[in-house]
C-alpha cells in the first residue's frame, strides 16, 4: 500500500510540502536480506542512500537463512528487499509466496525477460541483477576441449570416470538440469543425468572451487564451475591458484546450440514489505548504469542489463559468448521434477 504522497498530488503541493517531504525523506528506510557480503557492496548501498535519503539496514545471512528467516517472520516481518542467489533459491521463494509482484517500467526495460521472474500480470515477481555462467573445466593435459564443448557430452561414454561434480541438489546444478529438462524433454535428460553418474570420478562432495582445483590436480579431469569462481582464481595473487589456472582450461558449453547456462543473482520485494516504494526504488536502481557495475563486480559476474560496460580483467579474458535464453525462471520451476530425476538415477 503507497504510504507517501503520490506523484500527482506532489505536483500540486507548493514548496512548503517539497521541504516537508525532504525532511520525510531522511527518516526514509529500508530494509534489506541479503545472501551477498562483497566489499563493493557497501559503495552500492552508500550511493543509494546518498541519491535518495532513504537508509538501508541490512541483515546479512547466507540464502538458506534468509528463506528461513522469512518464512519464520511471517507477516511481521521487517524485509522489504530480498536479494537471493540462484533461480532456483528465487523460484523457491516465489512459491513459498515469500515475494509480492512488482510493476516497473524501469525494471521491464532494463532486466531482459529471461533473467526475470515469471509474469503473473499483477506484476513480476523477482529480477536478476547479475549473471553468472555454468562452464565447464577441464585438465589440459588429459581432455581435448572438442570432448566437452557441450553439456550432453559430460554423459558420453568416452569421459568414463573423468567427471567430479558438487551435489546434485545443489541449486546451481539443479536450475542448470531444469534448463536440460527444458531443451532435452524429460526421457533424454534423464538418461543424461544417468550418464553423468556413470562418468563420476568420485562421489559428489565439495563446492565450484572444489572441483576446479581436483581437476588442476589430475583427482578428476572434467568438472562444472560457476564462472566467478574461476575468474577469482584467475585473478589470484596466491601461487598455488595460478598453478591451479595454468593447468586447466574452459569452455563455454553450447555454442554451437541453444548457448551457454546463465544463472543469476537476484532482487525481490518481500511479501510483506512495509517500505513498498522505497523497495521498489532500491530494485530500479539496481538496475541502474553504476550500480550494476558494482553489484556484478562484487562477484566477477556479469551485469544483468546487456549495455553496461565491464572492467573486470578476468571476464575480459574469458570474451563473449552465446547466452542460452531460455527463462531462467522456467529452469528453476523444472527443480521439483530433476529432484525426482536425481533420486531415481542416485546422483547425490
Ligand atoms: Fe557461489
Amino acid at each position: 500500500m503507497p504510504h507517501f504522497i503520490e506523484p500527482k498530488r506532489l505536483l500540486g503541493a507548493v514548496l512548503l510540502g517539497a521541504v516537508a517531504l525532504a525532511a520525510q525523506a531522511q527518516d526514509k528506510v529500508l530494509n534489506l536480506y541479503s545472501a551477498r557480503h562483497y566489499q563493493t557492496d557497501e559503495a552500492l548501498y552508500h550511493n543509494f542512500t546518498k541519491a535518495t535519503g532513504i537508509k538501508i539496514n541490512r541483515i546479512d545471512s547466507d540464502d538458506a537463512g534468509i528463506l528461513n528467516r522469512l518464512k519464520a517472520e511471517g507477516a511481521s516481518s521487517p524485509a522489504d528487499v530480498v536479494l537471493l542467489v540462484d533461480a532456483a533459491r528465487l523460484t523457491w521463494a516465489e512459491a513459498d509466496g515469500l515475494f509480492q509482484p512488482v510493476k516497473s517500467a524501469t525494471l521491464q526495460e532494463r532486466i531482459p525477460a529471461h533473467l526475470r521472474g515469471a509474469d503473473s500480470g499483477s506484476g513480476t515477481q523477482w529480477f536478476g541483477f547479475s549473471t553468472r555462467a555454468r562452464i565447464i573445466v577441464y585438465n589440459k593435459v588429459r581432455v581435448q576441449p572438442a570432448d566437452v564443448a557441450t553439456y550432453q557430452q559430460l554423459a558420453d561414454p568416452k569421459n568414463k570416470g573423468k567427471v567430479c561434480t558438487r551435489s546434485g541438489s545443489h541449486p546451481y546444478n539443479l536450475t542448470l538440469f531444469g534448463a536440460m529438462l527444458a531443451h532435452l524433454g524429460p526421457q533424454a535428460t534423464e538418461a543424461w543425468l544417468k550418464g553423468l553418474v556413470d562418468n563420476m570420478a568420485r562421489a559428489p562432495k565439495g563446492g565450484d572451487t572444489d572441483q576446479i582445483k581436483a581437476v588442476a590436480a589430475g583427482e578428476c579431469q572434467i568438472a562444472l564451475t560457476n564462472s566467478y569462481y574461476l575468474a577469482r582464481m584467475m585473478r589470484s595473487t596466491k601461487a598455488d591458484d595460478a598453478e591451479a589456472v595454468a593447468r586447466i582450461g574452459y569452455v563455454f558449453p553450447n555454442q554451437d546450440s541453444w548457448g551457454t547456462h546463465v544463472n543469476v543473482a537476484g532482487g525481490a520485494v518481500a511479501r510483506h514489505a512495509k517500505h513498498r516504494d522505497e523497495a521498489v526504488a532500491f530494485l530500479e536502481y539496481l538496475a541502474s548504469d553504476d550500480a550494476q557495475r558494482y553489484f556484478a563486480e562484487g562477484n566477477n559476474e556479469w551485469p544483468a542489463v546487456p549495455t553496461v560496460k565491464i572492467t573486470n580483467p578476468a571476464l575480459e579474458a574469458m570474451g563473449r559468448f552465446k547466452v542460452d535464453t531460455l527463462p531462467i525462471a522456467e529452469a528453476g520451476r523444472n527443480q521439483v521434477q530433476v529432484q525426482q530425476m536425481l533420486d531415481r538415477v542416485g546422483f547425490k
